[in-house]
């Protein structure tokens, strides 16, 4: 039976190929930096990770991993409930809550597990969610895991769409609004101002998945309630502690007292799964620490996302206004955008072509990220063979 399971994959595969559309595992052979040794390809230039802050290889938080694993061992083989939590977990949640400008914070081995551990828990079959049409991927899923749920798709950004599904839902226990603080894939920023009024004029409730938009966004880099001024105005924040908190792994919910303590009672990854490994708890706390000391790092990021996109702007390329570190580049089909990422690749610079089915047909991209880490000099030369990888194309194309 497996061999008729191998071989419908295996064609699966083939047409995958065939179709240019096949992703390529690299293997890096160092730390995650602005330039990392990668299998073949001898130094490259990173553009496609989410080290936004360059925490993800800084002593501190390697330090810190260390002395967690050495304090705490692997972990405790065990759900929390059932033989017991460190209290490095109890620091690490009651400085999340803090940065979140939230009364309780609860951490996940990942912001997907966050996503999937909270929607369903708080949706139940009185209530409603209303989800931005491109929300993650991990919402999406949670959202399908709220099976007795009523789940609507407000259009992406769409403040009328959004008020009048809220009036069709009046009748609703609760009505659950989830957004992407930052979109993963467009690099805009949710409607916040908008949403939360029309959340509190609704009696709605507003969830954030913050992953790109911490350690980016607002002066402090709290994220995207900080850049518009609403901190401790969220209800609820899920965010990541994979990207900016130190790239390793993790995530979490903060919001009320109420809502953390429902969330230990009966979120489902909180029951049948292990909490953070103490190594990586540890790292975050640091990069936590490192990012209240050094505030000048979301500076530095903001001075070279702004410097990227003027200078992608004046080579001719569009780059939607934000001011968050992702800067897609549309190519259209999928398999142009991956022989364009490929091309960039043997000039020595990783940025990651986006196909369907991560975005619609007809819309892949190049997804540029941006770290405070890069030099000018560093931007200076993606922009370049940027540059040269699409005037080849149009040569090719002519
Ligand atoms: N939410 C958003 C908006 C994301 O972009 C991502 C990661 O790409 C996640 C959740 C998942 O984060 P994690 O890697 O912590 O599971």
């Amino acid at each position: 039976m497996r061999e008729e399971l191998d071989a419908r994959l295996r064609q699966e595969l083939d047409a995958t190929r065939a179709a240019g559309t096949y992703k390529v595992l690299r293997h890096l052979q160092g730390p995650m930096g602005p330039e990392v040794p990668m299998e073949g390809r001898g130094t490259i230039l990173v553009l496609s990770s989410n080290n936004y802050l360059g925490l993800a290889n800084h002593p501190e938080v390697v330090a810190a991993g260390k002395a967690g694993l050495d304090r705490y061992g692997a972990g405790t083989a065990s759900v929390r409930f059932i033989c017991g939590t460190f209290e490095l977990h109890r620091e690490l949640e009651a400085a999340l809550a803090e940065f979140s400008g939230t009364e309780a914070a609860l951490s996940y081995v990942s912001c997907w597990n966050a996503n999937e551990g909270l929607i369903p828990t708080l949706a139940g079959p009185e209530d409603v969610i209303l989800s931005d049409e491109l929300n993650h991927a991990s919402i999406i899923d949670a959202c399908r895991l709220a099976s007795r749920t009523e789940r609507r798709r407000y259009k992406h950004g769409d403040m009328a769409d959004l008020a009048a599904q809220l009036g069709e839902t009046k009748d609703k226990r609760t009505r659950l609004i989830l957004t992407d603080g930052v979109f993963s894939m467009e690099g805009d920023v949710a409607k916040l101002p908008d949403i939360v009024d029309l959340a509190r004029k609704h009696r709605a409730v507003v969830m954030v998945d913050d992953s790109h938009g911490t350690g980016v966004l607002g002066r402090n880099g709290r994220g995207t309630a900080e850049h518009f001024g609403l901190l401790g105005e969220i209800d609820i924040i899920t965010s990541t502690l994979g990207k900016a908190l130190g790239g390793a792994a993790g995530g979490y919910v903060a919001s009320s007292n109420e809502v953390i303590e429902t969330l230990v009672q009966r979120s489902r990854p909180q029951l049948f799964s292990n909490a953070l490994p103490p190594t990586v708890a540890s790292s975050a706390l640091a990069a936590l620490q490192v990012l209240a000391r050094e505030p000048e790092r979301v500076a530095r990021l903001r001075e070279n996302v702004a410097h990227i996109r003027a200078r992608l702007k004046d080579a001719g390329f569009h780059a939607l206004e934000s001011p968050t570190a992702i800067v897609p580049i549309i190519i259209g089909k999928t398999a142009d955008a991956i022989a364009m990422s490929d091309a960039l690749l043997a000039r020595g610079i990783f940025v990651t072509g986006f196909g369907y089915p991560v975005v619609p047909e007809g819309t892949a991209r190049l997804r540029i990220q941006v770290s405070a880490a890069h030099t000018r000099d560093q931007l200076d030369r993606v922009v370049a063979a940027l540059r040269e990888v699409s005037e080849a194309k149009a040569k090719a194309r002519a």
